[in-house]
């Protein structure tokens, strides 16, 4: 029973982990996301592989990589990202003829979607959606014990639904979509407005950043909100009205049983899951007279989608599918 290792390619950076077949974290590594060029995206990935790879000189089962973009249904091609440069990029076979190790390749959320269902907090769910709070919005769908990729590999991008019409510009190219809204970049842009509008009332916000409002990100106002902040609290709420708006709309189409909240967001818990479960109550189409989903934090935070990958290769290798 050997460790996989298990990739997270998201908008900042590039997380690594050495897993156990029950799922333990034994080892980690991590790099910044190179994110405007491809090739430099591929060396970190290459070198965090290298680092795990060193950390305990045994073999592995393979490389899971989950990544922030939008693959075809066999995972060798990675179609289009909005925040990295992959587009109709052969990142499979990049990487097979560097890492010579048995792969799985596919979306990021999608992978952390798999992890909580199998180590998690959708455990035994029929059907689970996983919503990823990080540089943008991820989703991944579980249904009946299996991933659905849908058609063409790009089911669950609810990151991109329109919410606003005309709303603020998204890097996939439209405008209004619910990562605009509701992510950590979401929380930085929110920040930087209310700080440029009304210095006095983001005051304590401002002083961690020598009050220059252009530098505010969701991460200040995470930690400003941890250390009970008003302004942090209220910006942070506004994120989970966004969240739990979202939601109701997906209970509408696939009326879920559990609805998992991970990425570097959702580490903050109930100060955001709080107002999203008071908004979903408000929002759900027929509330009153039909149940809705849970909302939860990923049981495995942050470190959901390396999890994922590294379960998705074992599968894999187990099914003889590399
Ligand atoms: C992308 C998703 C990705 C997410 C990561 C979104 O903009 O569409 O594929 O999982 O960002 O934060
Ligand atoms: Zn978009």
């Amino acid at each position: 029973d050997l460790p996989a290792l298990g990739i997270d390619v998201g908008g900042t950076k590039v997380a690594g982990g050495l897993v156990a077949p029950d799922g333990t974290v034994l080892a980690t590594a991590r790099r910044a996301t190179p994110g405007a060029s491809v090739s430099e995206t591929e060396d970190a990935i290459a070198a965090v592989v290298e680092e795990l790879a060193g950390a305990r000189s045994a073999p592995v089962v393979g490389v899971g990589i989950g990544a922030a973009g939008w693959f075809d249904r066999t995972g060798d091609t990675v179609l289009f990202s909005p925040h990295l440069a992959w587009r109709n990029s052969t990142l499979r076979k990049d990487l097979a003829a560097r890492l010579q190790q048995p792969m799985w390749v596919g979306n990021d959320a999608d992978a952390a979607a798999w992890a909580e269902y199998r180590y998690g907090a959708a455990r035994g769910a029929d059907l689970a959606l996983m919503i990823t709070l990080g540089t943008g919005i991820g989703g991944g769908i579980v249904m009946n014990g299996r991933l659905q990729r849908g058609a063409h590999g790009v089911a669950g991008e609810w990151g991109h639904m329109r919410v606003v019409p005309d709303g603020r510009l998204c890097a996939c190219g439209n405008r209004g979509c619910w990562e605009q809204y509701a992510s950590g970049t979401a929380l930085g842009q929110t920040a930087r407005e209310v700080a440029r509008n009304s210095p006095a009332a983001a005051a304590l916000l401002l002083e961690r950043v020598d009050d220059d409002a252009d530098r505010l990100t969701g991460e200040h106002v995470a930690t400003a909100a941890a250390e009970g902040d008003p302004l942090a609290l209220e910006l942070l709420a506004d994120v989970g009205h966004w969240l739990g708006q979202g939601i109701a709309d997906l209970a509408a189409v696939l009326d879920p049983e559990v609805v998992v909240i991970g990425g570097g967001v959702s580490v903050l818990g109930e100060m955001l899951l709080a107002p999203a479960r008071e908004r979903l109550r408000r929002a759900l189409p027929g509330r009153g007279f039909r149940p809705g989903p849970r909302v939860v934090a990923a049981r495995l935070g942050a470190q959901a989608g390396l999890v994922g990958a590294a379960d998705l290769v074992r599968r894999a290798v187990a099914d003889d599918e590399v």
